[in-house]
């Protein structure tokens, strides 16, 4: 490709020839994801009118009710919120926790410090106003042992009061490990054995559909995620969902609306066809995020730099950490890759603070969905390791572009 250098062109020709069983084995699991989703539609009967606008307290709007169960089927769980009503993952995710959780109950995060923006959910290293340890929830986390899940001090920490532990899907902003599906069966069923009515929640944030079952169909007894990352296939234009165990999933959706109202009311404003058709496509357009996500492996590994997870190993998220080793290449790759988006490919980004996080943050997100993060952006606090977590693809081949645009823009790249 003529617009970037000899040197890059050559490494991309060898990164591309090297990951090509790994681009197979991504669209088998995007097959079969995508024959269960086809599964799902069928069983639900989805049609036509479904897509239709609702609006008010929007009762019986059977366009959102049918892709509830839609989505819950596709997981394995027994009931499902999937909706525009969740403003982020954030969103979703505090639901769960707010609404279940009770004052006295203690939750247990098992993969050392979760989400930053869920540090500000659960007030988990300052008492944070409305945080839910303001509500008097006691917390306590597990510090990782060698970056994972120091299973025996999780185990052992349970106590009666124990009510909730949180599971961390992703790696979040962290070089530790993502868990696998057979991490997190392996977790259910420890912490079940010693408490069986503990709740294990997971964030599932990035994970939908990157292996072919989820956290609900392997033990956990209640999931949430974001719409503008994986299962909105980067056409829903805002949501969040939650997925789980019926009596548990009320709860939370009487923390989204209100108690005794739940989930029957919400009008679709007209999104549901978006919902619906992200949904069908996301199977597939996570299949180029990871694609894309294997692919930066092995270019930056290629251009000398250490990349989690590495090209061979195996995944559970969208996410592929590169570390840069400094603040400057950081916001150098940022840079090159937001030139390389279809949106805002003129602005330049630059560091700054965010709302839910401790760090200043740089963001690379040209996007079509404000923030979205199933389409091809990147992001990371400047903090050591400076490492960049890209994430997202529409398209491999755009994928491919980014990530050598974004190293064409690294200080001293021809030396
Ligand atoms: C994205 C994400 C969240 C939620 O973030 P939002 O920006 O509110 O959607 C929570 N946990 C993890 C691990 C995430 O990746």
């Amino acid at each position: 490709m003529m617009q970037f250098t000899t040197k890059l062109e050559k490494i991309r020709r060898e990164a591309l020839m090297a990951i090509r069983p790994r681009l197979e084995t991504i669209e088998e699991i995007s097959t079969v994801n995508t024959a269960k989703t086809l599964a799902a539609f069928r069983k639900h009967r989805v049609s036509g009118h479904m897509f239709n606008f609702s609006t008010g307290y929007a009762y019986d709007d059977v366009g959102r009710d049918t892709l509830e169960l839609v989505w819950a089927d596709i997981c394995g769980a027994e009931k499902a919120l999937f909706r525009t009503q969740f403003c982020s993952g954030t969103h979703a995710l505090a639901s769960v926790l707010f609404g279940v959780l009770r004052p006295g109950d203690e939750l247990i995060s098992a993969a050392g410090a979760p989400y930053d923006t869920m540090q500000s959910v659960i007030g988990a290293n300052r008492i944070t106003p409305g945080s839910l340890r303001d509500w008097g929830i006691s917390y306590r986390e597990i510090p990782l042992l060698d970056e994972s899940v120091d299973e025996e001090s999780l185990i052992a920490s349970i106590t009666e009061q124990t009510k909730m532990v949180l599971i961390q899907r992703s790696r979040g902003y962290s070089l530790r490990a993502p868990l696998m599906l057979a991490d997190i069966e392996r977790l259910c069923s420890r912490i079940k054995a010693v408490k069986p009515d503990c709740i294990c929640f997971v964030d599932n944030c990035y994970g939908e559909f990157v292996e072919t079952k989820e956290p609900t169909q392997v033990g956990a007894d209640i999931m949430a995620g974001s719409l503008i990352k994986n299962p909105g296939g980067g056409i829903a234009p805002t949501g969040g969902y939650v997925a789980g165990r019926a009596h548990l999933v009320e709860l939370a959706s009487y923390r989204l609306t209100a108690p005794g109202i739940g989930s029957e009311v919400g009008s679709s404003l007209g999104a549901s066809r978006l919902l619906y058709q992200g949904l069908f496509m996301a199977p597939h357009v996570v299949a180029q995020a990871v694609k894309g996500a294997v692919f930066a492996a092995k270019f930056f590994a290629l251009l000398g730099y250490e990349t989690s997870p590495q090209v061979d190993e195996a995944r559970t998220d969208i996410i592929q950490a590169i570390k840069l080793n400094t603040p400057d290449n950081m916001v150098a790759f940022c840079r090159g890759l937001q030139k390389h988006s279809p949106v805002d490919s003129h602005v330049r980004p630059v560091p700054s603070g965010m709302p839910g996080y401790d760090d200043a943050v740089v963001m690379a997100g040209g996007t079509f969905v404000q923030g979205s993060s199933i389409e091809m952006s990147a992001d990371g606090p400047l903090r050591p390791p400076y490492a960049v977590y890209l994430q997202g693809a529409l398209s491999f081949e755009h994928a491919v572009l980014g990530v050598l645009g974004a190293a064409s823009e690294l200080p001293g790249i021809e030396d």
